[in-house]
């Protein structure tokens, strides 16, 4: 399933996303060469409507077209079908983003299969740092996921951004897998329609790719806010849910993903309730049910029961439907690291 090459076709150069199939068989790693033999490790496109990452690697390799890279480069352009037709993920299709190598996974996917050969590839390659690029479709602003707490990390993740999440689920995600070989980072690009995160991703890439090395003494207080992700939202599979019905089980607040990144008070509503059962499935980082931690539903609402900040809550249905309503967060002490 994994086409692997050591050049780039020209017409990857200029072409849109959406024409990438043309191009390339599938899912694609390219190695190209450097002035540091260890590679920097990029991946784009496991969610094919998140263009970015894309985008700012075609930028790159055109500045570069006629100079050598300061380091060896390895591209994983991912879901090149989805990317197609502008989807994250094809109705028949895994998420590529949830099927890399983690404790306790099984290789029952062509997809889970094709991930473990990326990570064989770029542990036998001596990757230098890994780096996967992602949108997201609510309000939010650019941040860096590490899913360990590791100095190196932290400074990889800061020079993207001051804020900086800290997960261990979703299992299966690419930074996870990677941060077995090296310093690994998910960032987060904001909307892809927005030519800023191609800005931002390009600086960030260019900056990656002229590390000699990431120091591993702490980053500076000042310079980072840390959150770790204590829970994950779902709606729950029998609610409908809408942002425009008024018959809906579940009305949504249509400016819902103003809530991103501000610390909710208890008693903050999500939207209108017909039903008196808490719509959502919450789960915690050991997999418990703690809906009833989180959310109640009173007065026909369904209300916050603590303080919390959500992240990548979005207005899209067909996104909380695929893969959640959002994530809950918590401040994450620096002195405790
Ligand atoms: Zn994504």
């Amino acid at each position: 399933m994994l086409n692997v090459i050591n050049h780039i076709p020209p017409e990857l150069l200029s072409c849109q996303a959406t024409e990438l199939y043309d191009l390339l068989p599938g899912p694609t790693l390219i190695h190209l060469p450097g002035k540091r033999p260890e590679p920097l490790f990029v991946s784009a496109l496991l969610h094919g409507n998140e263009t970015t990452g894309f985008v700012a690697i075609q930028e790159l390799l055109n500045k570069y077209r006629q100079q050598a890279l300061p380091r060896s480069l390895s591209l994983f352009i991912g879901n090149v079908s989805a990317a197609r037709f502008g989807k994250r993920r094809l109705e028949n299709q895994v998420d590529y983003n949830r099927v890399w190598p983690h404790p306790g996974f099984s290789h029952d996917s062509l997809e889970s299969k094709m991930m473990q050969q990326v990570v064989d590839e770029m542990r036998h390659r001596k990757v230098f740092v890994s780096i996967d690029i992602h949108n997201n479709t609510g309000l939010n602003p650019h941040y860096g996921c590490v899913n360990r707490l590791d100095h190196k990390f932290f400074h990889l993740a800061t020079l993207f951004s001051r804020t900086v999440i800290y997960f261990i689920l979703p299992k299966g995600v690419q930074s996870q897998a990677m941060a077995q070989l090296c310093p690994a980072v998910t960032v987060e690009c904001g909307q892809p329609s927005n030519f800023s995160g191609v800005t931002h991703a390009l600086q960030y890439l260019e900056s990656c790719l002229n590390l000699a090395a990431l120091p591993d003494h702490p980053v500076a207080k000042h310079d980072m806010d840390l959150f770790h992700t204590v829970a994950t939202v779902k709606v729950r599979h029998d609610v409908r849910f809408s942002f425009h019905d008024q018959h809906a089980d579940l009305l949504f607040r249509q400016d819902l993903d103003q809530y991103n990144f501000n610390e909710l008070n208890t008693g903050t509503s999500f939207g209108k309730m017909h039903i008196t059962e808490p719509p959502f499935c919450v789960s915690n980082e050991a997999g418990e049910e703690v809906v009833d931690q989180y959310f109640t539903v009173e007065n026909g609402e369904v209300k916050t029961l603590c303080p919390v900040m959500p992240s990548m809550l979005t207005t899209q249905e067909d996104i909380i439907r695929k893969d959640c309503l959002c994530y809950l967060m918590e401040r994450f002490p620096l002195e405790a690291l």
